[in-house]
């Protein structure tokens, strides 16, 4: 049976995602392995055991805390070599549909890696609109004209091998623009989407990392299997208020705004 590490980030009001992931990795996710977490957080309201290690990370605030993610993941390597395969997830997904080991895990031909394709594709009409980070002096830059996909980083994984070679040259590539007090236009994703591009890789199509903006009847597609959990949502406070960019939950008329804004466009007026 292989052993597989799941690994997640969850600091400040993001912890509050975690019970029902775990909850519905246990119930769907991989059933035929055998499954360890490593949740990085700052709430000590959790201890490890048998199926989860905490490993104690501080809030370090948005955007660092997505854009450290590769050195923060790098603090359990040794840990993670006892692995087969490694797998990241976002705090606000959840695995509603069964994932078999065939769906999910990459094979050599596939450079043991996956990449899960954006929603955001099926927007752009040409490469040219893709998110990449454009500045040339950054370790992330993808020229005009070159890539084929635009890839979600919500959800990283492949063989521990090639999963811990990918963890050491995006840590590697993020120190370097920061040490010229840049930060690629998209963060961790914007490395990822660079380190892929020259990589074989499994590709993912967005129905392992889906949102649900707008969506109440999508957890009835069978095809759809792993989502992105609305994180704009009244219950949680809103997302700034997640991220702890704002002190203050959003208010319900300001969250029916937001809502009547996203269905009906710009026309939609306050
Ligand atoms: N995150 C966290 N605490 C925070 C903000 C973010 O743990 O206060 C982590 C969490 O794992 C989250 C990831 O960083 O899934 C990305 O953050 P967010 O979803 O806000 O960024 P986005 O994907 O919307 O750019």
């Amino acid at each position: 049976m292989s052993k597989v590490a799941i690994l997640y980030i969850g600091t400040g009001r993001y912890t509050i995602f975690w019970e029902e992931f775990y909850r519905s990795c246990e119930k769907n996710l991989l059933k035929n392995c055998e499954k360890h977490y490593f949740f990085f957080t700052d709430s000590q309201e959790l201890q490890s055991d048998e199926k989860i290690t905490i490993v104690p990370q501080e809030n370090l605030g948005w955007p660092l805390i997505t854009a450290l993610r590769y050195k923060i993941l790098n603090k359990v390597k040794e840990q993670l070599a006892d692995y087969d395969y490694v797998f990241f997830f976002n705090g606000n997904m959840e695995v509603i549909h069964s994932v078999s080991e065939g769906e999910l895990l990459p094979t050599e031909e596939e450079g043991y890696i996956v990449a899960p394709l954006h929603s955001g594709n099926k927007r752009f009409k040409s490469n040219y609109e893709f998110e990449y980070e454009r500045n040339p002096k950054s370790s992330s830059y993808i020229p005009y004209g070159e890539g084929e996909y635009y890839f979600h980083a919500g959800l990283l994984g492949g063989r521990a091998k090639e999963f811990l070679e990918m963890l050491d040259i995006c840590e590697k590539m993020m120190d370097e623009d920061l040490k010229h007090h840049f930060i690629p236009k998209f963060h961790d994703e914007s490395v990822f989407n660079k380190y892929v591009l020259t990589r074989p890789h499994k590709i993912l199509s967005n129905n392992y990392i889906h949102p649900t903006h707008g969506k109440p009847f999508l957890r009835l597609n069978p095809k759809v299997k792993i989502i992105q959990r609305d994180k704009s949502k009244f219950k949680y406070g809103g997302h700034a208020y997640l991220r702890g960019e704002s002190a203050e939950k959003i208010t319900l008329t300001s969250y029916i705004q937001e809502k009547l804004k996203e269905k009906f466009g710009k026309g939609f007026k306050k």
